[in-house]
């Protein structure tokens, strides 16, 4: 008998289960046609919104356009300095040199992986020494764990900036009671299929309880459109959300609470099953994780993930080199001290395989493959 393969996130298992309520909702949109911002999108934006539990979600292209039509929107530009840590996907710090301002790379906590709120509150300093305007801080959700809100809107606020979420993999999360969404000035989700809600295709949102900032957003998606398309009220991009993404989205919604929870059962299943055998992620006080990822720390990392790998294990690394010396990122400033625990971490993470489907027999198949690897 062969062992069935893993999968690292399994798309089929969900598909299998929507089943053709998945086909009908994309017939509906090729039946009414309207592609465009049909009525789907709105549909799926008053969900959105109300699930995060903020006033307005505003739908667009990607995780990476919600990044960047937020910071245009707090008009965000040369001179200015926006804040980021150093281990992330590179949209996070994009958004800001796209728009011409300087990301500033600050270091993580080893214990949480997210935006250590010392570190940017000594980044903020040499920013200004230098002559930058501290405009906002991008905080990243890593592997879907919300960052250290009521910390770094502390040192946020002090400066006058903003603080926008790097929820790309963190929809569904919570903290203090809040959800993500309401937990910064605004949050960017991304709707990319592996994230916790993913889509078909690319697709993001931003979630805000600013209005204001919604409007000129839903403008800038949309060319800078004022009253009509055809009235350009400020420079804009194409950035809106397919129809039939958001006919697909509102489907997936309807399942997520469920996989949700699946997620919570099976990393605390796998907290159980490699205790001792890694350094595992460290609970959320006051909140929880949407898991889009289960990454545990090695000593031996690559070649544990290469013994496990010839086991049909599959693994991945998020991520292996730090923003900051990437070749198109290196020459921008870091943190006085540099990011030494966000280089540790990109040395030593490894996810695991992580999906609302995983069963109890695949995961100890997982930890069984990983106490062998780790033993030798
Ligand atoms: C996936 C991701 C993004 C980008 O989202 P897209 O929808 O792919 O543009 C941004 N930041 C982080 C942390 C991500 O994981």
């Amino acid at each position: 008998m062969t062992a069935e393969t893993i999968a690292f996130i399994d798309l089929a298992a969900q598909r299998r289960r929507l089943g053709p309520r998945l086909d009908a909702a994309i017939a509906r949109v090729l039946d009414h046609g309207q592609f465009i911002m049909g009525p789907e999108v709105a549909a799926l934006e008053r969900r959105l919104a109300d699930y995060a539990g903020v006033g307005r979600a505003v739908a667009c292209s990607s995780g990476t356009d919600a990044l960047l039509l937020t910071l245009m929107a707090w008009e965000v530009g040369p001179g200015d300095a926006v804040f980021v840590p150093a281990l992330t996907f590179a949209s996070t710090a994009e958004a800001a040199a796209l728009l011409g301002a300087v990301p500033v790379f600050c270091d993580v906590t080893a214990e949480t992986r997210t935006l250590d709120p010392e570190s940017l509150a000594t980044a903020i300093r040499s920013a200004q020494a230098v002559g930058l305007a501290p405009r906002a801080v991008v905080a990243v959700d890593l592997h879907g764990r919300p960052a250290d809100y009521p910390a770094i809107r502390a040192v946020a606020q002090t400066h006058g900036m903003k603080v926008l979420a790097d929820a790309a993999q963190s929809f569904g999360a919570s903290l203090g009671g809040r959800r993500v969404g309401g937990l910064a000035d605004a949050a960017a989700t991304s709707f990319f299929p592996a994230k916790p809600l993913g889509c078909y295709g690319d697709g993001g949102a931003v979630l805000t309880d600013d209005v204001d900032l919604a409007e000129r957003i839903d403008s800038l998606r949309q060319h800078g459109k004022g009253g009509n398309k055809y009235d350009n009220v400020r420079i804009g991009v194409n950035g809106r959300l397919d129809t039939l993404q958001a006919a697909i989205l509102l489907e997936k919604l309807t399942i997520f609470d469920d996989e949700l929870a699946a997620r919570q059962r099976i990393a605390a299943r796998y907290d159980d099953l490699l205790a001792g055998l890694a350094t595992l992620p460290a609970a959320v006080a006051d909140g929880f994780s949407a898991w889009a990822l289960y990454a545990v720390e090695l000593d031996d990392r690559d070649r544990i993930a290469a013994r496990l790998g010839e086991q049909g294990i599959p693994t991945g690394v998020h991520y292996p080199v730090p923003l900051h010396r990437q070749p198109a990122y290196r020459d921008f400033p870091t943190a006085p001290g540099g990011a030494p625990a966000a280089e540790t971490l990109a040395r030593r993470l490894l996810s695991l395989p992580m999906h609302p489907y995983l069963t109890p027999q695949t995961q100890a198949r997982v930890a069984d493959a990983l106490r062998r690897a780790v033993g030798g």
